[in-house]
């Protein structure tokens, strides 16, 4: 699971790129989400020893092309996002036509502002609902 975000497991996030399996042992490539991110040193070495522990021998590799960006998080991370109060990040051709002003995850309503850039942690941001006026994190869109 994401150290920062633990409702998202590696696969929610699309951080990994590819697995071989073989007679006991795992190659799997994993890109990092931002590159200032601390969760990415933690995030491989829990994989390395969650894979360890399954018995594996592992060989990761770091993939930085193409760049991770918030449209390989899955569906359902996206709707694990919003069961948590985090509103998921909106797809990159979306927020292109429109500055992100994502709906509220705690009520369904359109109308929220940002109150500040940063959140929680640096890779969310915090807005408020103009509706049911609950602050809440944003994931913003990368
Ligand atoms: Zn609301």
């Amino acid at each position: 699971m994401d150290p920062e975000i633990p409702v998202l497991s590696v696969l929610d996030l699309g951080v990994v790129r590819n697995v071989e399996t073989s007679a006991g042992r795992v190659a799997l490539e994993l890109t990092p989400t931002y590159t200032a991110c601390p969760a990415n040193e933690v995030i491989e070495r829990r994989v390395r020893a969650a894979l360890q522990d399954a018995g594996y021998s592992v060989e990761l590799r770091q993939v930085l092309t193409p760049p991770w960006t918030t449209d390989w998080i899955s569906p359902k991370g996206r709707q694990r996002l919003r069961e948590a109060g985090i509103a998921p990040p909106r797809l990159r051709r979306e927020a292109r036509e429109a500055p992100p002003r994502p709906a509220c995850p705690l009520c369904g309503a359109a109308e929220t502002e940002r109150i500040s850039q940063f959140g929680s942690t640096p890779c969310k941001a915090l807005h408020r609902c103009l509706a049911c006026q609950e602050p809440f994190d944003y994931f913003k869109c990368l």
